[in-house]
């Protein structure tokens, strides 16, 4: 993730979320991840290895380490025709 499109996650972030974290429930510093992540799909119980595309954006509290997952697409950080889950 570049630096405008960490600024652009940030935003998105502004306003949507309290600043209390929900694990220790500080209200510090909160940071996205480097990348967008995408973990693999499931199909029943079979995982499927090159499956459609999840991509997650992670937000990482700076005071436990808490990671929280949202949806890149619905943030608008990767097209919705880039993904096929949202
Ligand atoms: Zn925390």
């Amino acid at each position: 993730m570049d630096d405008e499109q960490r600024e652009r996650a940030l935003a998105w972030f502004r306003g949507r979320i309290p600043p209390a974290c929900p694990s220790c429930q500080r209200a510090s510093a909160f940071d996205v991840l480097d990348t967008i992540v995408s973990p693999n799909a499931m199909l029943g119980q079979e995982i499927m290895v090159g499956g459609p595309p999840v991509p997650l954006v992670g937000l990482v509290c700076q005071n436990c380490a808490n990671v929280r997952w949202f949806s890149a697409v619905m943030m608008g950080m990767v097209l919705e025709t880039e993904a096929s889950i949202g």
